[in-house]
């Protein structure tokens, strides 16, 4: 989740009735807990989600039994798998008793939670779509603000609207989503008129691990790093992590033999429900962020990927991101970069065939950037990127020739 996306999702549980709350910011207390139950061969979003729930439970008011927390996973071969089981020996062995867990799996892109909660699902959606539209809002805007601070807190005041909205409901659905929209276009249109400088930064993909990408403590905020240097960021959402899971979901159902099924039929139906809800919520937003088009759907991605990473013999973000990369590309990128945690799979292998992928995009600059929660050099190695990047456009742009 983004900071965005977890605010609204814990409104879309308020207004299901469930008293939730967003885990506090991440600190260095985060770690050193985390720490206490990590060898240093774990994946750092293990240590610092751990670090979180530990933080949690040392609060006076924390009481096991009225406490669960809320946590898409995954299965598969990645490490992912594991973070469930540390967490419930973590609290064994503290002494916290049992650790409730509503643990919802990419399997069936996370819909197994609608058995509980039937409106969470569609709400959910709603809820990740809107934050990913107001940080890519963001995102466009506050590398040209002209005064420090204005994107900022449109976006926060923008996001506490969205949530509120979610969390008042409405009658119906399609009145609930309308209300969205209504919400969304006011945001976007204060972005708007925020007043900016005529520049034009190099444009920089941003892909790698989920956690790690999106989670600003775990990446040293190396989205505000970027844009102090003189970049301006497209970060891969979390929507095209879920448009991701449905076509996994697909391909499974269609493996099993089950190409024309109910359970085909089923999630079809629901790509295209929430299609046309993302088409509504992002309308308010067409203008903004014209040029920075999301692919049409998973699968062109998986086609990019697929000279580089066959998207049925791998699984992950290394897929997407190196779909993304070419996709970033195409659409006027002057550089990726990945964020993974340290000894990240999915980061390594993106890693191998980046080379490869740099010459067919005529030398696109792209770097690895690997996290473990130790202070990095990260704005000496973010001005060297943005050189190469500027030199990449001054080529692709023709510039001195
Ligand atoms: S994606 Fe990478 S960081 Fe995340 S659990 Fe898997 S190996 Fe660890």
């Amino acid at each position: 989740m983004t900071y965005g996306g977890a605010h609204a999702m814990a409104a879309v549980w308020r207004a299901l009735g469930v008293d939730a709350e967003v885990i506090p910011p991440s600190d260095e207390e985060t770690l050193a807990l985390g720490a206490r139950h990590t060898s240093g061969d774990e994946c750092l979003p293990q240590k610092i989600t751990l670090g979180e729930l530990l933080k949690i439970a040392r609060r006076p008011d924390y009481s096991p039994e009225r406490t669960a927390i809320f946590f898409a996973t995954t299965t598969g071969p990645c490490r992912f798998g594991q973070y469930v089981p540390l967490f419930r020996q973590a609290f064994r062995q503290e002494g916290l008793g049992e650790l409730q867990v509503l643990a919802p799996g990419s399997d069936d892109a996370y819909q197994s939670v609608g058995r509980q909660f039937p409106d969470l699902p569609r709400l959910g959606w709603w809820a990740v779509v809107g934050a990913d539209l107001l940080q890519k809002a963001l995102h466009r805007i506050r590398p040209y603000e002209r005064t420090a601070g204005d994107s900022d807190r449109v976006y926060q005041e923008g996001l506490e609207a969205f949530c509120r909205a979610i969390e008042r409901g409405a009658p119906s659905r399609r009145r609930h989503r309308s209300a969205l929209v209504e919400c969304l276009s006011a945001t976007a249109r204060r972005f708007a008129r925020i007043p900016v400088r005529e520049a034009s930064h190099p444009l920089i993909g941003v892909v790698g691990e989920i956690f790690c990408r999106l989670h600003a403590f775990s990446n040293q905020e190396l989205i505000r790093r970027l844009e102090r240097a003189g970049g301006e960021a497209w970060l891969s959402d979390v929507s095209e992590w879920i448009w991701y899971c449905n076509e996994w979901e697909a391909r499974e159902v269609g493996l099993r033999g089950r190409r024309i099924s109910f359970a085909m039929l089923g999630v079809r139906l629901r790509d295209w429900v929430q299609r046309r809800d993302e088409h509504a919520l992002r309308h308010p937003f067409s203008d903004l962020l014209q040029g920075r088009e999301e692919p049409d759907s998973p699968g062109e991605l998986l086609e990019y990927a697929r000279p580089y990473l066959p998207p049925e013999g791998a699984m992950g973000e290394m897929v997407l991101s190196v779909g993304k990369a070419v996709h970033l590309r195409a659409h006027g990128a002057h550089g990726v970069i990945d964020i993974s945690p340290f000894t990240c799979m999915n980061g390594i292998v993106s890693e191998a065939l980046y080379p490869r992928l740099s010459r067919d995009l005529g030398g696109l600059p792209i770097k690895n950037f690997y996290f473990d929660g130790k202070p990095a050099p990260l704005d000496r190695d973010l001005e060297i990127f943005l050189e190469l990047a500027r030199g990449y456009r001054a080529r692709a742009e023709g510039v001195g020739q």
